[in-house]
């Protein structure tokens, strides 16, 4: 089973993702994640990425696909996996079908998380980030039982700088530019999935377990 999760920042596909983990064993490949450890670890690609992510923009296309590229072959990838956060361009969707069509493979499923901007802007500014794991939580909605603090690996949670309201502001409209997109590519492929992520996190759950067959 191969799914893609997209929908605008804050609109939950990071949190599904990780429930959806738990729940089939399957991985979820965060681009987000995957470029933050790059950043972490002061890669040249990280030093690269940060400049855009900084800004809100997108990575150029040729860095996020060859990181994909490199991790769906690995052996914990071959039952299938959760893709959080890409395809974010039409560019990418399309390596992504030449990728798998050449391995045997397609996405089954791509989830759209619909939810309105106006909701996002409170739910961005409010999160809070694992610098570790990268867990995330919230500091009115979905507070650690230790504030500032992660639950699950105890390191020290802080505010992602592309999560600053200036940031946001340009990452919603990147979103409506380059990633909206894919709703009518995936349409058109007879795969689009539409949930409605305004509700509270357990019921998206319920609904997007029922959606995939999970
Ligand atoms: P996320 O954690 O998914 O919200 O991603 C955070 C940032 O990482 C985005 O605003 C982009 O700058 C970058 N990024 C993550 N995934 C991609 C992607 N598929 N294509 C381009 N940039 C990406």
């Amino acid at each position: 089973m191969i799914t893609v999760l997209f929908g605008p920042p804050g609109s939950g596909k990071g949190t599904q993702a990780k429930l959806l983990v738990e729940k089939t064993f399957l991985p979820q490949l965060s681009t987000g994640d995957m470029l933050r450890t790059a950043i972490g670890h002061e890669t040249s690609l990280g030093k690269k990425a940060k400049i855009y992510m900084d800004k809100g923009a997108l990575v150029p296309d040729e860095v996020v696909i060859e990181l994909i590229r490199e991790r769906i072959g690995a052996r914990d990838c071959q039952k299938g996996f959760f893709l959080d956060g890409f395809p974010r361009t039409l560019a990418q969707a399309e390596a992504l079908d030449v990728m798998l069509t050449g391995v045997g493979k397609n996405v089954g499923s791509a989830v759209l998380f619909q939810i309105d901007d106006s909701e996002l802007v409170g739910r961005l500014s409010g999160r809070r980030t694992c610098l570790k794991c990268h867990s995330m939580y919230h500091i009115n909605t979905n507070k650690p039982k230790k504030p500032g603090i992660c639950d699950k690996c105890n390191s020290v949670l802080a505010q992602r700088d592309d999560d600053k309201a200036v940031v946001v502001q340009n990452r919603l409209k990147v979103y409506h530019e380059q990633t909206s997109p894919l709703i009518d590519y995936y349409k058109s492929q007879n795969k689009l999935v539409t949930i409605n992520a305004a509700l509270p996190s357990e019921l998206v759950f319920k609904f997007l377990v029922q959606a995939l067959g999970a």
